[in-house]
């Protein structure tokens, strides 16, 4: 029986990218090697963050519980998801008619049928050369004003065929500068690049159902954990 480390679940609405405003029942796992200094799930993987012991849960229990909510897709994140293996979870939610995306930072092989598949770029682990193909869209964490064009360096974003969105990082979001940056990199570039934000945050959507948890967020620790 396939049964994946669950974080939380919960049902509210995709606020990133080209399915923005979609309700979506969202499955975080936990479990990330990556460790971005400003990493806002830190509660999957964190050490001061980390619950002691962890829920496992059966594939097709998820599964129902996401078509209870009757949602028009599934969203699989973590964490970093790719690290388990989501063959089980993902032909469950597939038989149920329900769409399944992942939000991975593309650095591992994506074990299972996606329908979608957003890929995350991180600099501690930059995606492997057979996902660079199977990305439906591309968000781009912009944490300082030359963050696109580093990525620009070492990813072909400019030449791809689907969506680069560009996301300021959530503590750089009234940053002018990082704001500026968006603004003219997609005036300038035009497609594939798309100024993106996570408007989830501003609506608070996730919190409204009780199985979701507070953001466990880096900045909320001690310099020195
Ligand atoms: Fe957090 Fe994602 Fe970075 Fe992992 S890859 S540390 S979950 S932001």
């Amino acid at each position: 029986m396939s049964e994946l480390p669950v974080y939380e679940r919960f049902h509210s609405w995709q606020g990133e990218g080209y399915h923005m405003g979609k309700s979506a029942f969202f499955i975080r796992l936990h479990g990330c090697p990556v460790h971005c200094p400003w990493c806002d799930s830190a509660g999957t993987w964190h050490p001061d963050h980390k619950p002691q012991s962890i829920k496992r849960m059966p594939a097709h229990d998820l599964a129902d519980e996401a078509f209870l909510a009757c949602p028009e897709i599934v969203v699989i994140t973590g964490g970093e998801p790719a690290i388990h293996d989501l063959i089980g979870l993902a032909y469950q939610l597939r038989s149920r008619n329900l769409p399944v995306h992942i939000e991975t930072c593309g650095a591992y092989p994506i074990m299972g049928e996606m329908d979608w598949i957003t890929i995350s770029p991180k600099w501690a682990a930059p995606p492997i050369e057979e996902n660079l193909e199977r990305a439906d869209e591309w968000k781009i964490i912009v944490e300082d004003e030359h963050s696109i064009a580093k990525w620009c360096e070492v990813l072909p974003l400019k030449n791809m065929d689907t969506p680069v969105w560009l996301h300021p990082e959530w503590s750089q979001s009234k940053n002018p500068m990082v704001l500026h940056s968006i603004n003219e990199w997609v005036k300038e570039n035009g497609f594939p690049f798309r100024a993106g934000f996570q408007l989830h945050k501003i609506f608070k959507s996730d919190q409204e159902d009780k199985r979701s948890k507070p953001e466990a967020s880096l900045s909320h620790l001690p310099e020195d954990s």
